[in-house]
């Protein structure tokens, strides 16, 4: 682990295993964190944000370092997706280019860092001049998943480093390896020591670092239940909490879209990286009069899906994460039966004996399905597309929000107007219009509802890690009735 400066082993010694999801087998081994290791990090963060080189570092130095690590990370790209390929069988063909363009993290949020402006405030009041700062908040718990970790990481430490914060990070136990790469890399772009810390370990180690009272603010991605638990351990102490969680998304296909475009647009909100996403297109809403021309191309583009090793530059779909998820997939292609769907393609284990021992299941799509049954109302995170018939735009909208999650949408329609109308009604923090999937360290990202708080990327996101102070200055009044603030500031008529 990397605390204070060191690459430290667990203070017990205790490991445990990263499997290969592809080979079903073991390849690393990573420090299983205790409580005194955890506390220790957080100390070194506190420490360095307190005294120390990171605390009276300059905008500007902050803004180098974090190049430094861009231009890291342009080199080992590669090399950082690799690994988390063998941490989580996800594509080579995505992890690739998604992990080098980190890199734009850390030039956009350098730009922010020398440009995070306070206000004057042009307060109402004789004799006063009134402004506003933005303060980093302090010491910084980030918590993050095993579908991206290194993607989830930066979208983190990028405004939390540009802020003038300090972090420690606990990736998923099952991809633990990658950050710990990437830390070597963070200490090679020259932050300080303590800036930036990482204890690995299972959902224990998240617990005592989200519940650590120098923690002053926890960004963590995860499920929803996880995601409920790290905001009532924050609600304690009125930490900070920013959430990204899940979601059950609509992309909605009007008969007016271009139906072949579409398509293609659905199978890579479901199927890309093996259904392993929080903003999945999940839930297909199709209307009545394409449904039957729509289902037919979606099942066909499906089946030719190439299922298999994911370093392989034609692979399409690798395997689940880890077993539990693998098991948690087949669980719900039962359920999708029992509930009375129509199962259209998958629903099964890929069975070709090439795949050998992977955590393989095929690209599943149920048909109509309604939008009360398990598969359209709970995350699956797997590639299970549940289709759902509409009759008009009004019904679309209803079906579309009728869900307790608001993470993104997607709208395939050629018609301008429709358009405007439907993205106003969407309740859901992201909406593409004729794509789906895309994200830019420039466009905000988060959920309405049961999909998160706050926003990550974009300039919004710099403000999930700063405090608002605000500045009184008097400039020749008088204090005159210490029982009224007011007293002889009464503006002039
Ligand atoms: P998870 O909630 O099981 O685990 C997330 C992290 O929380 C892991 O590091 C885990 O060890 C840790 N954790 C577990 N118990 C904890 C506790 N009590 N206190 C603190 N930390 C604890 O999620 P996962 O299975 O790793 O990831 C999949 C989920 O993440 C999905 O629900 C997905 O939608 C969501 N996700 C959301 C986004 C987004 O941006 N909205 C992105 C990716 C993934």
């Amino acid at each position: 682990m990397l605390i204070d400066g060191e690459n430290v082993a667990s203070s017990n010694g205790a490991t445990f295993d990263s499997v290969n999801p592809y080979t079903n087998q073991p390849w690393a081994t990573a420090p299983e964190a205790t409580e005194e290791d955890v506390n220790r990090a957080v100390l070194a963060a506190r420490a360095a944000f307190e005294s120390g080189p990171w605390s009276t570092a300059t905008p500007a130095h902050r803004a180098k370092l974090l190049r430094n690590l861009g231009a890291l990370i342009e080199e080992s790209g590669e090399e950082l997706a690799r690994v988390q390929v063998l941490e989580n069988g996800k594509l080579l063909r995505e992890l690739g280019p998604q992990t080098t363009a980190l890199a734009g993290h850390c030039y956009f949020f350098s730009g922010l860092a020398e440009t995070i402006f306070g206000q004057t405030v042009p307060v109402s009041i004789p004799n006063t001049v009134n402004f506003t700062m933005r303060e980093p908040i302090g010491v910084v718990a980030a918590v993050t998943p095993w579908n991206s970790p290194l993607a989830l990481l930066m979208w983190k430490f990028a405004p939390a480093i540009a802020a003038g914060n300090t972090m420690v990070v606990k990736p998923s136990e099952i991809t633990p390896i990658s950050t710990l790469l990437f830390a070597d890399l963070v200490q090679k772009a020259g932050f300080p020591k303590g800036v930036f810390n990482v204890v690995t370990g299972g959902g224990q180690v998240g617990a005592w670092l989200t519940e650590h009272p120098e923690i002053n603010k926890i960004a963590f991605t995860g499920s929803t239940n996880i995601g409920r638990q790290v905001a009532l351990t924050g609600a304690k102490n009125f930490k900070r909490v920013s959430l990204e969680l899940g979601g059950k998304s609509p992309n909605i296909v009007f008969a007016d879209a271009d139906i072949d475009n579409a398509v293609n647009g659905v199978i890579a909100g479901i199927f890309a990286a093996t259904g392993q996403t929080c903003l999945a297109g999940s839930r297909v809403l199709v209307e009545e009069s394409v449904y039957e021309e729509f289902t037919k191309k979606f099942v066909a583009r499906t089946e030719k899906i190439i299922v298999g090793d994911p370093n392989h530059p034609e692979t399409e779909m690798g395997t689940l994460a880890c077993r539990a998820q693998y098991d948690k997939v087949l669980s719900y292609f039962k359920i999708g039966v029992e509930e009375g769907a129509t199962l259209l393609t998958g629903g099964v284990k890929a069975n070709d004996p090439k795949l050998g021992g992977g955590l393989f299941v095929l690209p599943t799509i149920f048909g109509d399905v309604k939008n009360d049954m398990r598969i359209a109302r709970e995350e699956i995170f797997g590639p299970v597309a549940s289709v759902i018939k509409f009759k008009d735009e009004d019904e679309a909208i209803r079906i579309a929000n009728d869900t307790k999650f608001g993470l993104a949408a997607g709208v395939w329609s050629n018609d301008v107007k429709r358009v405007h109308r439907v993205v106003g009604k969407l309740r859901a923090g992201t909406i593409w219009v004729n794509n789906y999937r895309r994200t830019n360290y420039a466009m905000p990202f988060g959920g309405y509802g049961e999909s998160g708080l706050g926003r990550e990327n974009g300039v919004e996101s710099i403000h999930e890690y700063t405090e608002v102070k605000s500045v009184w200055i008097d400039i020749g009044g008088k204090v005159a009735d210490p029982f009224n603030p007011r007293a002889g500031q009464t503006p002039a008529k």
